[in-house]
């Protein structure tokens, strides 16, 4: 059990993604969601044709803005409009919609090599599925990273095949578990997404989800509450038959009783979700992140507990 307020600067009792970019480089460092127009195994037929029921038809980039635009165009829009609200902050290219590597090697080198010759472009973030990245593009990406932070970004949502095969991931949580393996052979770093309330789930589950990632050696975390986006299988499903989902409550407990059994070295990269307020059916308590996000605080203070505190390096 160490000191919990070492994360001074940020006044949170868990470790941001804000906190670990300003602490190595001394700057503020904005994300740019971009779309590069890629699909996904589980969307051209592949491995199914629906994608995962819970995922819209943006690919779980309901925040990406600039659609039309080519990639490129896309980054200099969004970086512009960050260094409105930020004027020295450094731009971070965020490949979030769809899996982003989904692609042959070729295609992949040409769309990430410019990125990496871009002086205005930090860092690259990439976002895919486990099944979809293979040894030429990891090493390619290995031996990029020595330029830039490069960091690759992982679906798990949960470790519970009987969830995910309702939620038709299309892929197991050991395909997860060996690219995390990997990928910490290279110099990338690695975040995995986990997703709490996917249906008939317990607190139970989502705590062993956690648990997983506090010891499956990856970075960085993402916590996001299930939204219902209209027009996906499982709101549709939800709207047919609806199944329980947590109240603001319930989660924030879980999400605390998460963040005390990741170790104190994982980056937080998120704690809500994002996605765009008129296309959700529910919960409508997500839609004001910045109350969720301070009752995650008040909740730690009022259970003086903090990122870490009851994480077991032995399992
Ligand atoms: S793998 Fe990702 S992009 Fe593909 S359907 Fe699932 S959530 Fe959507």
């Amino acid at each position: 059990m160490k000191n919990p307020y070492r994360y001074s600067f940020d006044n949170k009792r868990y470790q941001t993604m804000n906190y670990y970019l300003k602490s190595k480089y001394n700057c503020k460092i904005a994300k740019v969601p971009l779309n590069a127009h890629f699909t996904c195994p589980n969307r051209d037929g592949t491995k199914s044709i629906g994608g995962c029921t819970f995922c819209s038809s943006k690919g779980s980039g309901d925040s990406v803005l600039g659609f039309n635009e080519n990639v490129m165009e896309q980054y200099e829009i969004g970086l512009s409009r960050m260094k409105r609200k930020w004027p020295d902050c450094k731009g971070f290219a965020y490949f979030q919609s769809y899996s982003n590597t989904y692609a042959p090697f070729s295609v992949l080198k040409d769309l990430y090599d410019p990125f990496f010759e871009k002086e205005d472009v930090f860092g690259i973030c990439i976002a895919t599925r486990a099944d979809c990245i293979d040894d030429e593009f990891l090493e390619y990406l290995d031996k990029k990273s020595v330029l830039k932070e490069t960091w690759i970004e992982l679906g798990l949502q949960s470790i519970h095949e009987d969830t995910m095969d309702l939620c038709n991931r299309c892929h197991n949580t050991k395909i997860v578990y060996d690219i995390i393996q990997k990928i910490k052979k290279t110099h990338i770093k690695c975040c995995v997404h986990i997703m709490n309330s996917l249906p008939y789930e317990s607190k139970e589950k989502m705590i062993e989800t956690a648990e997983w990632v506090a010891h499956s050696n990856c970075d960085a975390i993402k916590i996001h509450m299930l939204h219902l986006i209209q027009g996906t299988q499982m709101a549709n499903d939800y709207l047919k038959n609806p199944f329980p989902l947590l109240s603001k409550e319930e989660y924030i407990d879980i999400v605390v009783s998460q963040l005390e059994i990741l170790p104190e070295s994982m980056i937080i990269e998120r704690l809500t979700g994002d996605g765009i307020a008129s296309d959700l059916i529910a919960p409508d308590w997500t839609i004001k992140k910045t109350i969720v996000l301070n009752d995650i605080d008040k909740e730690m203070v009022k259970r003086n507990t903090w990122q870490g505190k009851y994480y077991k390096k032995n399992l």
